[in-house]
């Protein structure tokens, strides 16, 4: 995969104040694996395959980016694929995330939610490995794998940079970059969703000497997961109006509203150096998000 590229936004936020903001494309890398998830699915893989198995098995809502990147990055390895959905609506009523993951020939298997909490569970996992046979990576690339993997974003920060600042799901891409990044670099996560249990998850698997200087920003979920309101749409599209950069409405776009309105509070100092982390996720967006029909 080609390296990303950095965009400079600073022109979007000045002249509010002396901060340079870059955004790191990680949208860019590939046109389905997109963002994060080719670094959390990687190492996963690789260990797939030094296994032998034949088949990765992972989970996911409807609307799982992850699960359109495992399809995708298990049909380019050879391997094929078996995707555990959470809640039967997307079986009745297909989403265009699951038809992608269908297309790129991965299986699908939906369970009731109350089910998929057991999504951790040993006893769970190995009934699932043993009727279906494969190799089982936890939602969202949440392991030791997928974190290792994300620490080789911090690659593709400048070494200049003070402040990082990027969306948190799991937090596994946070918790890999806390851990490969300086200690002097400052970060943010955005939670795209209420989760009391994420700062405690990141700080369980933070290195001791890393596990400094972070903070999540918890003001910016909407409302939760996958929820919007028309300001944040708004926002979207004044952005891509002015920096030709699309956000998507679950993660990226929350997190540069987030540093949008604590660039506007002050929350930097002077000369800061920014960098957001674009995540990826735009396959989950609606139809339409950035068309620009007269009058919107
Ligand atoms: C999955 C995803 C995230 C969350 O990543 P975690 O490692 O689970 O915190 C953030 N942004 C986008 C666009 C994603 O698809």
């Amino acid at each position: 995969m080609p390296d990303p590229t950095l965009d400079d936004i600073t022109s979007f936020f000045t002249p509010d104040r002396p901060v340079s903001v870059l955004v790191l494309r990680l949208d860019r890398l590939h046109p389905v694996i997109s963002g994060n998830k080719w670094f959390k699915l990687k190492h996963n893989l690789e260990a797939v395959m030094e296994a032998g198995f034949k088949q990765v098995i992972t989970f996911g809502g409807a609307y799982s980016n992850h699960l359109v990147a495992t399809a995708a990055a298990a049909k380019a390895c050879g391997l094929s694929s078996l995707g555990i959905v959470r809640g039967f609506h997307g079986q009745a009523q297909p989403t265009a995330t699951l038809r992608t993951c269908a297309d790129l020939g991965m299986r699908l298997h939906f369970i009731s939610r109350e089910q998929y909490a057991l999504k951790d569970a040993p006893s769970f996992l190995s009934a699932l490995g043993t009727s279906f046979g494969g190799y089982i990576i936890p939602e969202g690339g949440d392991n030791d794998l997928g974190r290792a993997g994300a620490m080789e974003i911090a690659a593709f920060i400048p070494a200049m940079t003070t402040h990082v600042c990027l969306p948190v799901g799991t937090g596994t891409t946070f918790t890999g970059l806390r851990n490969a990044l300086p200690a002097t670099i400052c970060m943010t996560g955005f939670p795209a969703l209420q989760d009391t249990s994420l700062a405690d998850h990141i700080s369980g698997h933070a290195m001791p000497a890393r596990n400094v200087n972070w903070q999540l920003e918890p003001r910016f979920h909407f409302g939760g997961f996958a929820k919007t309101t028309p300001e944040l749409i708004g926002f979207i599209r004044s952005f891509y109006i002015a920096t030709n950069i699309p956000l998507d409405i679950v993660y990226t776009g929350k997190m540069m509203f987030g540093v949008a309105q604590l660039i506007r509070e002050n929350a930097f100092p002077d000369q800061a150096q920014i960098v957001c982390i674009h995540t990826g996720g735009l396959q989950g967006n609606p139809e339409g998000l950035f068309d620009r029909t007269p009058g919107s």
